[in-house]
Formats: C-alpha cells, structure tokens, sequence
C-alpha cells in the first residue's frame, strides 16, 4: 500500500483499474484514501487531490466534531437506534428464550440467558433488526414496483461496510444494508427507490437522476437525512 503526502495530510494511494480518480474520507478518525486510475501519473494524482483539499478538510473536521457510535457492548443503559430513534437497552439475563421487545418509546429490551455472550447478543438484537428492516421492504414495495415500473427478482437484507445498498441489474437482484434500520424510516425507502430505479438506468447519469425526481422529488433530503448521526460509515455509494 503506498502512501502519500500532501503538506501536513497522509493519504493512502491505491491505483486500481478504473476511470477516475475517487477521494474517500474514511471514519472514524478521517483517514484519507485515493483510489487513481492505473495510468495516472503521480503528478496528475497530487494535482487533483490539491483540488479538492479544502472538501477533504472540511470531512475531516465533520468527523472531528461528530459524536459517533462507540463499540457496542450490549450493556443495560446503551444507546442503540431503531428507525432514527435512540433507545436505551435493557438486557433482561432469565432462562427462556432470546428475545427482543420494543418497551414504550424509549427503551429496548434484550432478553438473553444468563451468562449470553456479546457476540450472540448482538446476533439477538441483529435478527430483530433483520425482521424490522423486513416488514418495512415488504410494505414499501408493492406500491414502488407500481411506481417504478420494474420488478426485482430477489431482495435482501445484510450487513454491508461502505454501502447503503446495491444492484446487480442483470441478475436484477438488490442488497440493503442492514443499518438501514437504524435510520429514519425515509431513508430505507430512498434507498429502495435507488436500487430499483437501477432496473431502469445501470449508471448514475443524467437519466437516472431523471428518474429519481420524478419518482422521489425528495431523495436529496432523504439522503442528507441518511448521512447524518449516527455515524457508522460515510464512505457511502450506493
Ligand atoms: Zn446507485
């Protein structure tokens, strides 16, 4: 992994068979990661980081300033969100089985046996987010197959890094993110509409955002909406 500088900031270079150059600022401490086109000369690549130093300063000192998820340790009195909305945990350790309540407006219970580990406490608290993120995909998706006029052979749920979703267009097959259900309502769906408009338009061309205007005139505040706190990952495409 070569690395390179540019004044007081260190960045990763990575060349890579694409067209352009692509700058990612990556949580949680803003590390800098420039994927460049096999061809491009070094010079060109600093060139066209310089260009865009003051957005890089700019994510960096969001990231600063953001107060972000911790790691988790699925303890009574943690934070956790379920659909933009913070919630303080509760682990109940009884015999019986594992379970997940939504208590009021405010409070997740995790019914666990005792002596439960972390890692299968976090599987607990992710299958009931699975079925969460489910029942709203399968609600939302009737009317936007009217909508949009395509039908996906096949939707999933799963645990992505740098994506909100995906689309094989071909295969016609569509993956969302799993953090999903830790996010307004508004974004799954905004997420949902993308991939499916994908069926329609493989790129993200002008025809495409054509599409998204005319299904979703609201997708650009959806996807602010999505960016925001907490903050899991930025590096997002979708
Ligand atoms: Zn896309």
């Amino acid at each position: 992994m070569a690395m390179m500088h540019i004044g007081s900031l260190e960045m990763q270079l990575n060349r890579k068979p694409i067209k352009n150059l692509h700058i990612s600022v990556l949580p949680p401490d803003g590390k800098i990661r420039v994927s460049a086109p096999e061809k491009m000369t070094d010079n060109a690549i600093r060139m066209a980081v310089i260009k865009r130093i003051p957005w890089i300063k700019k994510q960096k000192e969001e990231f600063a300033s953001q107060p972000r998820q911790s790691i988790r340790e699925f303890i009574s009195g943690e934070n956790h969100y379920l659909w933009g909305q913070r919630y303080r945990l509760e682990v109940i350790e009884k015999r019986g089985n594992h379970k997940v309540i939504v208590s009021g407006n405010n409070k997740i219970k995790l019914n666990v046996n005792p002596g439960t580990k972390l890692k299968n406490k976090e599987q607990v608290l992710n299958e009931f987010y699975r079925r969460e993120l489910n029942d709203r995909i399968n609600t939302l998706l009737p009317k936007w197959i009217r909508k949009v006029g395509k039908e996906p052979v096949f939707i999933g749920i799963k645990k992505m890094k740098t994506k909100w979703g995906s689309c094989n267009t071909q295969e016609k097959r569509i993956w969302l993110n799993l953090e999903l259900a830790k996010k307004a309502p508004e974004c799954t769906e905004y997420i949902l509409v993308h991939e499916l408009v994908h069926l329609l338009e493989r790129k993200h061309n002008e025809n495409f955002l054509m599409y998204m205007d005319k299904f979703m005139p609201t997708w650009r505040e959806r996807r602010e909406l999505l960016n925001k706190l907490p903050l899991s990952f930025s590096d997002w495409r979708y």
